[in-house]
């Protein structure tokens, strides 16, 4: 059995499924979910990130949380979390960089939130030198200062997705038709919560909601406006969400996202408006492009004293490294990092109010 041959059965008895239903069986079903039976990173994989591209980005978002914790009086102790830390290899790269910050690893409870079994058992070995802790929410981190980060993790929670229809909206959904899963929209109604949205869409406009967002931003929101800490969020997406941006990766290529649930990485842009709101009362940054982000903490600096280490081929890899995090046609300008800190407390270097 396959997990498209599951949805079938599950379709034909149930009738359709939402695409949030749909994305959230594809990418964590406990049997034939896309990350609960692989590890999708890599040249070999299916996508690559940040992290796996150049050491230089976990260095630069360790020292920000590390700054940050400095200027808010060093307090200890405080959680170091990560939201889907996929190899592990930001966290390794965080803890390596702030080793010689006085006191941080010493004061520091590291703490992974992680769905995926086969990727806590990659975590678990890229940190084996250290101290750390899986935990399945944030609901389950301290009431403690928090420092906490978040690479391409909003991107893979599931999103709802709704299309206009005069003062209404159809909520877009999974069906069959001819035996073939495919797409299709439920009866107009309104909704409630976007309500706000009827300003600024018109009749045919997909928006996107992203419920397992908001208890998730709340949580991290209330411990750092609380206890103090910051929170570093990268992903790709925008202000406000507007039309459909579900997507497809398999073998680095755009695949139909219906085609082989399961078997291909799914993920929607974010909508950071709608994480700021669920974080409130924290504050928070601009949304900043995240080869800017780079750029203000000195990433052509750093990239210059490896490459005076390195000749050939890695030389080369490196400078290709150093373009793709930053450069605003690769990932420098799609990826964007927003901030989360106490009101009485500056934005994390790197980002502004
Ligand atoms: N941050 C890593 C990996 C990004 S891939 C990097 O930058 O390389 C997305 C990660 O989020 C994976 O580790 C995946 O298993 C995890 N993940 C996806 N949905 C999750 C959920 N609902 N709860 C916890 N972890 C989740």
């Amino acid at each position: 059995m396959s997990l498209r041959d599951h949805l079938i059965a599950r379709i034909t008895s149930q009738g359709p499924i939402t695409v949030a239903d749909f994305m959230g069986e594809a990418l964590l079903h406990p049997i034939y979910g896309y990350y609960t039976t692989r590890d999708p990173l890599g040249a070999a994989g299916d996508f690559t990130t940040a992290p796996e591209i150049s050491q230089m980005f976990g260095e630069l978002v360790g020292l920000s949380l590390a700054q940050s914790w400095l200027d808010q009086g060093a307090p200890n102790p405080f959680t170091l979390a990560e939201l889907g830390p996929g190899r592990g290899t930001l966290m390794a790269d965080i803890v390596r960089a702030t080793a010689r910050v006085p006191g941080f690893h010493a004061a520091a409870r590291i703490m992974l939130i992680e769905a995926s079994p086969t990727l806590r058992a990659a975590q678990t070995r890229a940190l084996a030198a250290h101290s750390i802790e899986h935990i399945d929410s944030t609901d389950a981190l301290p009431d403690a200062p928090l420092c906490l980060v978040a690479n391409e993790f909003f991107d893979a929670l599931p999103v709802r997705q709704f299309q206009r229809d005069g003062a209404g909206w159809r909520e877009r959904n999974v069906g069959l038709r001819d035996g073939v899963l495919c797409l299709g929209l439920s009866p107009v109604g309104p909704q409630a919560s976007l309500m706000h949205r009827l300003d600024d869409t018109e009749d045919g406009h997909i928006v996107e909601t992203c419920p397992a967002a908001s208890p998730i931003l709340k949580a991290i929101g209330d411990r750092i406006a609380s206890h103090g800490g910051a929170a570093l969020i990268i992903d790709y997406g925008d202000w406000r969400s507007l039309g459909d941006t579900m997507q497809a990766l398999r073998n680095h290529e755009p695949v139909d996202p219906l085609a082989d649930p399961g078997n291909a990485d799914l993920t929607a842009h974010v909508d950071f408006e709608a994480l700021c709101a669920a974080a409130a009362p924290a504050a928070h940054s601009r949304v900043t492009p995240q080869g800017i982000f780079l750029e203000r903490l000195g990433i052509t600096a750093r990239a210059q004293a490896l490459a005076a280490k390195l000749d050939g081929p890695a030389l080369e890899a490196h400078i290709a490294a150093h373009r793709r995090l930053t450069h605003p046609e690769e990932m420098g300008n799609l990826f964007k990092v927003l901030g989360l800190f106490p009101d009485h407390a500056a934005p994390p270097p790197g980002l502004e109010r």
